[in-house]
């Protein structure tokens, strides 16, 4: 076995046959911003096989305080997350396998990425993702770890389906949109994202080497800054729960489901056009030369127009910066790139 995990074989929980039980693991990150990125960073050193991480977003300079993956070239280039990360990773521990996504985690796609890898964790920055995830995992019996942290506080929770209770049993509602603070109204350090991804990434790594007796089996509550630290112990699922009980997944049965999203507390509106095929950004580029300022790179195109400034990757999704009114965004599309 290779040198670099001695001190983790050390490990007694972990040991030799815990290692080789990592290295054969697959796992779905879904999202790299802040607990993502470190996400990624720790199971790559700690030699987890495989890696998909899936993110729609680009670095951009205020993700540098926190977002340990990225440097400020990555910043310069606007690479999409998934790829910097990627990047990176290749440098910390070659002898694994990254598959890095960029796309919009939504309901189309969510089943498809969890199919072929063992544990999921939510590195994502919204409920609407977090409680379609739940919906994915319960419904192929996936376990995943919830994590979230804004400001100086955070939560988590490791939900095996069927066994602990899912995200649904514990908040039966969903937040409503504008309702939560986020970490773009309320601003977040970074040593809640250390402590909340060290949390979830240890629960990662008992149920990969298959040491579930050591899950924390609790809701668990940080605050690094006020030195409040909870854990609500949890037992059985809720047996009226919607999702895990009932087995009634609206999101993921959401076919008319809208495709755009409203980027909470930035100013900015997604738009994923359904059915989209892949565009031809180098075209895109020429087409809308004398409309804009326009920057390229191999992964997308931001073309600052108007009082926007409209970012399309190369699945025809496009982050509109400079509104929140969907409709607006929308026209925006439909001028610029068309439908
Ligand atoms: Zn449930």
């Amino acid at each position: 076995m290779n040198e670099r995990y001695s001190r983790q074989i050390l490990f007694s929980e972990i040991g030799k046959e815990g290692q080789k039980k990592l290295l054969n693991s697959r796992i779905l990150l879904v999202g790299c911003g802040a607990l993502g990125a470190s996400h990624a960073e720790m199971l790559a050193r700690a030699g987890v096989g495989f890696l998909k991480i899936v993110d729609r977003d680009f670095v951009e300079f205020t993700n540098l305080q926190r977002q340990t993956l990225f440097s400020e070239a990555d910043a310069g280039e606007r690479l999409p997350k998934a790829i910097a990360a990627n990047k990176r990773i290749g440098e910390i521990n070659s002898e694994i396998e990254v598959e890095a996504i960029v796309a919009d985690v939504n309901h189309s796609n969510i089943e498809s990425l969890i199919e072929d890898c063992d544990l999921v964790l939510d590195g994502t920055d919204n409920f609407i993702t977090r409680y379609l995830v739940n919906e994915a995992c319960v419904k192929h019996n996936k376990t995943w770890i919830y994590g979230a942290a804004v400001s100086s506080y955070g939560t988590t929770m490791t939900i095996i389906p069927n066994e602990m209770p899912c995200l649904r049993c514990i908040f039966e509602e969903m937040p409503s949109a504008g309702s939560a603070p986020t970490c773009d109204t309320a601003g977040v350090i970074m040593p809640i994202i250390a402590t909340i991804s060290a949390v979830q990434v240890t629960e990662a790594l008992k149920i990969l080497v298959g040491k579930t007796d050591a899950l924390h089996k609790s809701l668990m509550q940080f605050d690094v800054w006020q030195n409040d630290w909870r854990k609500i112990k949890l037992s059985k699922p809720n047996p009226d729960c919607a999702v895990c009980a009932v087995r009634k997944f609206e999101l993921l049965d959401a076919e008319n489901a809208g495709f755009e999203t409203t980027l909470c507390g930035r100013d900015a509106v997604q738009i994923q056009p359904p059915n989209a095929s892949e565009i031809d950004l180098q075209n895109l580029a020429e087409r809308l030369s004398s409309s804009g300022e326009i920057k390229l790179n191999e992964y997308l195109l931001r073309l600052t127009i108007e009082n926007y400034e409209l970012t399309v990757f190369k699945d025809a999704r496009a982050i509109i910066r400079g509104t929140d009114d969907i409709s607006v965004a929308r026209s925006v599309y439909a001028k610029y790139i068309g439908t």
